[in-house]
């Protein structure tokens, strides 16, 4: 039986509230999840609302904001250091300020592919005699994995490069950024680990409409329609259309896991800059295994995009990636430029592959 959540009907008839409700000049929605751009451009649901409502993509994708100076000092400790550097298949690919992983890799490094930090943790027992660093991204949803096993405790021989990223943070500095945004839609899946009411605060201090949100065609048109009513009647709250993944509260388990392990630093967001308590860091007792604590690196400061390359503005919602020179030219998905082309959730990569095909073919 299909789905209410995926019911055309439903969703246009969504739409044609949202027409009904949304009476502000224009609308500006922006939601910070790679999983719903996707949702979004897979289902044509742009195409559904009225012109005076815009659903803009924010930093939701963990692969495009990973500095690309974390990415040089992987490949020097692979490459000069000799060491086994493992991490999520997108990542390899990603720019950094000199190379990528894989072009590390096709110098001789020994950068290993894994599913999950459990193989690396499994490789590095195996192979006493050599060093492992594990490149460990990812928003909410992925760093609770990487706590446990951080709480169950790690081999001598491995380490972590810690590059997991908070999402309120971010939305608090797209708030105070001053850029034109009525409401958010806040992610599903990191809204299951901190829960609904982790907006809470924000929604009431920037007084903005926030709703969170499934990944259905369905869920996402009744968050925009929250969105355009909260809008419309003036007031701010969080609204959880997702109430049957995502409680208030957020997984508890998890959220103990994550400050057992870590501690909230600040931390660089490629193409936006430092935002303020927006990463995690090992506390002091596990520092052995830290990375960067062990080798003496710091990949801070200096972060810029690729020559040409728009991806600060697409991941801040001021550009669409058509409207990047480079878009479907010289950056595509075969041949990233910049790292919103790179993974399955970039919001360059995924408007590339939902793009008319003259642009594919020209691009061939
Ligand atoms: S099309 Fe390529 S170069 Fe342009 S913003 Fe997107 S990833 Fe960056």
């Amino acid at each position: 039986m299909l789905s209410k959540y995926k019911d055309r009907d439903l969703v246009k008839k969504t739409a044609e509230k949202i027409e009904e409700v949304a009476d502000a000049e224009t609308l500006r929605i922006m939601h910070v999840c790679g999983t719903h751009e996707w949702a979004i451009t897979h289902n044509g649901l742009r195409d559904l609302l009225p012109e005076n409502v815009q659903v803009v993509a924010g930093p939701g994708c963990p692969v495009c904001v990973t500095p690309g100076g974390e990415i040089d000092a992987l490949c020097r400790l692979a490459l000069e250091g000799g060491v086994v550097v493992t991490t999520f298949g997108d990542v390899l690919r990603v720019p950094g300020r000199e190379r990528s992983l894989a072009e590390a890799k096709a110098s001789g490094a020994d950068v290993r592919v894994v599913y999950g930090i459990s193989d690396a943790i499994g490789m590095a027992r195996q192979e006493t005699g050599r060093e492992f660093v594990h490149f460990a991204i990812g928003f909410e949803t992925t760093a609770p994995t990487t706590a446990v096993e951080v709480i169950k405790g790690l081999p001598p021989n491995f380490s972590l490069f810690l590059s997991h990223k908070l999402i309120p943070p971010a939305i608090q500095y797209l708030l105070e950024s001053g850029a034109k945004i009525d409401g958010f839609i806040c992610p599903g899946h990191v809204s299951t680990i901190i829960g609904a009411d982790a907006y809470k605060d924000l929604s009431s201090k920037y007084s903005k409409p926030m709703a969170v949100a499934g990944f259905e065609p369905l869920d996402i048109m009744l968050a925009i329609l929250n969105i355009a009513l909260q809008n419309r009647k003036g007031i701010a709250y969080v609204y959880n259309e997702y109430a049957r993944a995502v409680r208030a509260s957020g997984n508890k388990i998890a959220l103990g896991a994550m400050e057992k392990a870590f501690q909230v630093s600040d931390a660089e967001w490629r193409g936006i800059g430092t935002i303020q308590s927006s990463g995690l860091r090992l506390r002091q007792e596990n520092i052995k295994h830290d990375a960067e604590w062990k080798y003496g690196i710091s990949a801070v400061g200096g972060e810029r995009m690729p020559e040409g390359c728009s991806c600060g503005e697409v991941l801040l919602g001021t550009l669409r990636p058509e409207s990047c020179p480079l878009f479907g030219k010289e950056c595509t998905p075969e041949r990233p430029v910049g790292p919103c082309m790179v993974s399955i959730e970039g919001t360059c990569a995924i408007a590339f592959k939902y793009s008319d095909r003259r642009l594919r073919s020209q691009a061939e």
